[in-house]
């Protein structure tokens, strides 16, 4: 049994540290709105006052917050994790942030007596839910198998993909792949109901053959109803195709699709769709096709 710190237990987060309860590691969850903590209490696990309670006695920190600037000042914030967790306690940031930022907070934690992996996962929220996540990890080797028995609790496939900032580059990757492959099955429904297809069916078929994904399976039924509760938001999308543009930009190289999805995730996200999931980038296909049945108002 491992004393565990989780900070942030949203969508992700509170599945990741109930499944960690359930193991029978030692969880203190913190989350800035506390009734989110609920679940990891029905797990066994404890709902901390501050991020300084919850690291206190932590042999593990995770964390699992939105954005590059979320896990800065979980980490290095007043009073926070830098300033309060136990000299040599191993940091898993399972958050997708950008990599510069992941090298530099690898480097501050390492001033500061800590070791950080970074652990970005994917999966989606049922990936979190059923345990299932896909974990990419960049850090040290032996920070890496420490770690391990933490990420098997969470995860199925998790590898070690090199240095420190590594999991955050393949995560960027992973999200290129994901955002075009969503465009394209949003413009394949579009452009199936165009012609009076029974969807359902073509979707059916669809995902026997080479066009079939994990997308096409998890998202399909997003995109018949026309629901989109997240999920995956589209404002977190959106930061993660700034992520990746701008990544390979530095790197010289270009994304060419990349960039127009990152457009059209700039314009769901204008349109007023950031809370609702990526699936839901099929809106602006219908806004574009001037077919649009999902407007803003209903
Ligand atoms: P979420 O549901 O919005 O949860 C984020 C959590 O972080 C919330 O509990 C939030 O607290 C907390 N938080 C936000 N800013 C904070 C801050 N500055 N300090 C402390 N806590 C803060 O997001 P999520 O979907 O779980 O995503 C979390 C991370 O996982 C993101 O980097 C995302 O890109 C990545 N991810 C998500 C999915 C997915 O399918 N959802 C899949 C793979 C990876 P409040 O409750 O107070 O807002």
């Amino acid at each position: 049994m491992t004393n565990i710190a989780f900070i942030g237990l949203g969508i992700m987060g509170s599945p990741m540290a109930v499944h960690l309860a359930n193991a029978g590691h030692s969880v203190a969850g913190y989350n800035r709105t506390p009734d989110k903590a609920k679940p990891l209490v029905d797990a066994g696990g404890r709902a901390a006052e501050s991020i300084a309670d919850a690291v206190r006695d932590a042999d593990i920190v995770c964390v699992m917050v939105p954005d590059s600037p979320d896990v800065t000042d979980v980490l290095a914030g007043e009073g926070n994790v830098f300033a309060s967790a136990r000299a040599g306690a191993l940091i898993i940031d399972f958050s997708s942030i950008r990599p510069d930022v992941t090298v530099e907070l690898a480097k501050q934690a390492q001033d500061n007596g800590f070791r950080l992996v970074d652990a970005p996962v994917s999966g989606g929220e049922a990936g979190a839910v059923n345990a299932a996540l896909s974990i990419m990890v960049g850090g040290a080797a032996d920070d890496f198998e420490a770690a391990k028995p933490v990420f098997d609790a969470v995860g199925k496939t998790i590898v070690h993909v090199g240095p420190s900032g590594s999991g955050q580059t393949v995560k960027a990757a992973n999200q290129l792949i994901v955002a075009a492959n969503i465009q394209a099955l949003s413009e394949a429904v579009v452009f199936l109901e165009a012609y009076g297809v029974d969807t359902k069916a073509a979707l059916e078929v669809l995902g026997g053959g080479l066009a079939g994904s994990k997308v096409l399976d998890q998202k399909k039924e997003n995109m018949l109803s026309r629901s989109f509760e997240p999920g995956f938001r589209i404002a977190l999308h959106h930061k993660d195709m700034g992520i990746v543009t701008s990544a390979a930009r530095e790197a010289g190289v270009v994304v060419p699709l990349g960039s127009l999805v990152a457009q059209l995730m700039g314009s769901a996200l204008a349109n007023g769709d950031g809370a609702l999931d990526h699936s839901g980038l099929l809106r602006g296909v219908e806004r574009l096709s001037g077919t649009s049945t999902t407007t803003k108002e209903n």
